[in-house]
Parts: structure tokens; sequence; C-alpha cells
């Protein structure tokens, strides 16, 4: 069994020290992948510091960057069968969403920011009063470290990964240690692509081992994170010696809101996959549906009933609509949720336990829930399952339903389902969310700045704010007084 490489200096660097990638679906061993030591991670940040600092990368025109950016994005869609395989295998999630989703929207982001950075690093000169004036520059930040989590490995990877160099940095991506395939595949292209050696750099390790030395090295400029708020908050911890820009992209508790007036059949098919895409294993998964009361009864018996004849299979199956979780670890942890909200009174409405569908008995599956009867103080209803159960509320009007899908710690999305568009565009001023879908979920554009308040975190992806993240602001300021004496000039009366 061949083992993957990591990406260092524009070299592919096999390790002694290796770990096993299992298929979620199976349990079998897919392959092997190099694990970074202390000495590879800093290499990896020295080759980035380097060709940022003395190597062509940090002085490279606009123009070169952006055809090194269009050439990745070909090369993403050159290997997209490859990467689309890899990445259902390494995660479980549906083959259908990695081959429709995840693959081409990696490749898109890089040409939408490919062909806009330019416009968008332009900053207009600010109107003076007095007898100066300024530029202003957009510079980047220096040494990019990327940290990704495993839910979506190569499209929030390529997210951060566009930005990040479109904007001048060279970078150090570490991809989640149960899923790195995919970036590390990324390394190939990247190579392939022939970008100037040390731009990017791709290292696999367990967080907690490299983590530290990634985060609180002086010389990485710039932190972006993917993931829970536990990790993050550690990052947070490792950077205090020597702070540094952090953009931060936590955990979820969103809502579904559905108006009596809503189209029945269409906002249970949408909040079936706002809840069960991916296993329910998104940031913005809506895993709190809150109904008005007139139609809550309808709305239980259509969810379930759809619920029902959901397609649990291993994610390499084409008809296969619901995967295995990630990994034991997060099933139990998605079981143990359950429990902890009957006990505290809800009723499990659909699912809720580990299916016995002949062949998947080795994969960690988990059958589509619903769970009602909740109070919106429950465990379930306040904290990030990261699977396939939603809590299911209701409201008595609109205001009620505002209150309660402010109601969580979690500020990152929100959906609402109605036929009147004045009301839903008036319900969505006041969420607090930092995306609300009207009629519509889980779209996301490379046009479209991405990110949350509250604990989901804080820093945008995607769009000019998503890449204005990824710089530091400088300007010049030139005396424009007609005699050449500033006023500082007559300060001390020389
Ligand atoms: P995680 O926090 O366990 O891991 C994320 C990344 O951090 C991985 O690469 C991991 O190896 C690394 N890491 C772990 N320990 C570290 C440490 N001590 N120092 C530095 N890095 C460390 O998250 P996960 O389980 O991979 O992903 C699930 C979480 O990600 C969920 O909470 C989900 O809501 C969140 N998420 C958020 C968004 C968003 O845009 N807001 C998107 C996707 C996922």
């Amino acid at each position: 069994m061949s083992v993957f490489p990591l990406f260092i200096n524009g070299e592919f660097v096999t390790t002694t020290a290796t770990n096993k990638i299992s298929s979620p679906s199976t349990g079998e061993v897919i392959t092997e992948v190099s694990i970074a030591s202390a000495s590879e991670v800093d290499a990896a940040i020295s080759a980035a510091r380097a060709a940022f600092d003395r190597g062509p990368w940090g002085s490279l025109p606009a123009e070169k960057r952006k055809t090194y950016l269009l050439n990745i994005a070909q090369g993403i869609l050159d290997n997209a069968a490859e990467l689309a395989d890899l990445e259902t295998r390494n995660t479980g999630k549906p083959i259908k969403e990695s081959t429709f989703m995840d693959i081409p929207s990696a490749a898109r982001t890089f040409e939408y920011i490919a062909h806009n950075f330019e416009n968008f690093l332009k900053d207009a000169a600010p109107k003076m009063e007095a007898e100066a004036s300024c530029r202003l520059l957009r510079e980047p930040m220096g040494v990019a470290a990327l940290i990704v989590p495993w839910n979506y490995p190569l499209l929030i990877a390529c997210w951060k990964l566009a930005s990040a160099l479109a904007a001048g940095n060279s970078v150090i991506l570490k991809p989640s240690s149960l899923t790195p395939l995919t970036a590390l595949v990324l390394g190939r292209i990247i190579h392939a692509a022939d970008l100037p050696r040390g731009a990017v750099n791709i290292i696999n390790g367990n967080g907690d081992d490299i983590g530290r030395q990634i985060c609180s090295d002086a010389r990485v400029d710039l932190i972006s994170f993917t993931g829970s708020n536990e990790v993050g908050g550690k990052i947070v911890g490792f950077t205090a010696g020597y702070p540094k820009k952090m953009i931060m992209e936590l955990g979820g508790k969103s809502a579904s809101i559905v108006m009596a007036d809503a189209d029945l059949d269409v906002a249970t098919n949408c909040c079936l996959c706002s809840i069960f895409l991916n296993q329910g294993q998104m940031c913005t998964a809506m895993s709190r549906i809150l109904v008005e009361d007139k139609i809550y009864e309808q709305f239980v018996e259509i969810f379930v009933a759809k619920a029902k004849k959901i397609k649990l299979g291993r994610g390499e199956d084409f008809e296969t609509q619901i995967g295995p979780l990630i990994s034991q670890v997060q099933r139990d942890k998605v079981m143990g949720f359950v429990e902890h909200a009957v006990k505290e009174g809800a009723k499990v409405l659909c699912g809720g336990k580990i299916p016995n569908t002949p062949g998947l008995e080795n994969g960690f599956f988990f059958e589509p829930t619903l769970i009602g009867e909740v109070t919106p103080e429950m465990k379930i209803c306040q904290e990030e399952v990261f699977g396939p159960v939603a809590c299911l509320g209701s409201f008595s009007n609109e205001e009620d339903a505002i209150r309660q899908a402010n109601n969580t710690p979690y500020a990152l999305a929100a959906s609402i389902w109605t036929s009147n568009q004045l009301l839903a565009q008036k319900m969505a001023e006041k969420i607090n969310a930092g995306t609300v879908w009207i009629n519509t979920y889980g779209m996301f554009y490379p046009e479209i700045p991405y990110g949350g308040f509250k604990q989901s975190g804080f820093g945008k992806e995607l769009g000019r704010e998503g890449l204005l993240e990824h710089t530091r602001l400088k300007n010049i300021i030139t005396d424009q007084s007609k005699d050449g004496k500033p006023l500082v000039n007559y300060w001390y009366g020389f």
C-alpha cells in the first residue's frame, strides 16, 4: 500500500510515522498517510516564511497569481472523479454529494477568486481635509496557517486557500487527521500547477500533537481555523504569547422556521436536506426545526413519512442518500445526545438508533432522527450534535419564532419558510445569525461572505470580505502643503 506524502517546500515527503485511514462505511483500511513530526512542521513553516520573505511568491505580480489560481481550479476539475471518490471513501459522505457539490464548488471558488481578487484588493484613497494625501495599500499578512475540519475537507480547504493565495500569502494547510486524503492530493495538483516552492505546504497530523506548534510560532501571521469551539478556544490560548490575526469559523445550532403559509411539500423536503445532508455533519445543519403550531401535526406526519424513506448506505453507492458518520466516537456522541434528550422528557418521532440493515453492520451509521416534545432549554436544543438529529419545536407567531431561533449561544445560520416575502425579510433582519436563507437552504456562493456571530466565531470566508480577511491595510500619507512645510514643521517654533 503506497503512503500518501506530505507536501513541503515543493517536495513530497513520506514520513516513517504513518497513520491508517479507514472507511467509515465499512471499517476497512483504505490507505496510509504520512504524519508530520515537529521537524516537518518546522520545515513547513520555514518554507512558507522563505517563500514569502525571499522566494518569488511574496513578490509575484497579481496577474501571475491569477494564472496559478486558475491552474489549480483546472487541476481540481481534471482530477474531479478521483477527488470525489477519495472524499467519499474517506468521509463516508454520499458520492452524489462529493461529485456534484464539494468538488465542483472547490474549483469554482478558485475560479471566482482568481477573476475578482485584483478588484477586491483596491481601496479608494480617503478624501482628506488636511493638506496631505493618503494611499491605502492592501498587503498580504505573510504566512497563513489554515486548519480545516473533517466534514468538508477539500471544500473548506479551498475556501481558505483560494483567498489566502490570492491575497499573496504563503500557506501551511493542515487538514483533519481523520480526513487528509483530498488535501494531500491537492498537493499533487499544486505541484503540477508549478507554484513557486514553499508557497503552499500541506502537513498532516493529530491536532493536539502539532496544533500548538503551528499556532504559537511567531513566524505565522494569520490563523484561519474552522472547527469545534473547544479547539478554537485552545488556539486562541496558544496565541496568547504572540497575538496574531485569526479567522474563527466554529459551531452552530441553527433553526429552520416554518410558517403556516409555507409550501409544506417544499418546506419538508428542504428541512430534511438541511439536517440530513452529509449525515447532519454540517456547521449550518438546521438541527432545530420550529413549526407554527397550526401546522405542527401535519408537518410531523409528512416529515416522518419522508425521513423513513431516505436510503442509508455506503457512501460509494450512487443511490445512497445518507452515509455513515465519520467515526465510532462521533456516533457514540450522537447516540448520547438522543438518550439524554429522552431522559429529559423528549420523544423520538423517528430514527434514534443504529440501523440493522444487512451490509451496514461495520459502518458508523445512524438513522435520520427527529426528536419531538422538546423544551428550548434541553441540551439537545442548545448544543451542537453534529449528526442526523433534528429537534422539533413549535411557535405561536413570528416574534415567538424569532425569540426561539435566537435562543442559543450560537449565531451561524437560519432559514425561513413562508409565502410572505415581506414578512420573511423583516424576520431575517431580527434573526441573530450570519446567514439567513429564505425559502432555500445551504447554497454557498463564492460571491457571498460567510461566517457566524457569537459562539459561532468571527471573520468571514468567501466574497470580497473573505479575501480581505487575509490582508492587512497600510496607509501611506504624503504631505501636500503648498509651501512644502507641513504643520508639524512649526510645532517647536524653530
Ligand atoms: P475539530 O475542532 O476537532 O478539528 C478541526 C481542526 O483542528 C482539525 O484539523 C484538527 O486536527 C485541528 N485540531 C485539533 N486539535 C487541535 C489543537 N489542539 N490545535 C490546533 N488544531 C487542532 O473539529 P472537527 O471535529 O474536525 O469539525 C467539526 C466542527 O467544525 C463542528 O463543531 C462544526 O460546527 C465545525 N465547523 C464549522 C464550520 C463553520 O464554517 N462555522 C464549518 C465546518 C465545521
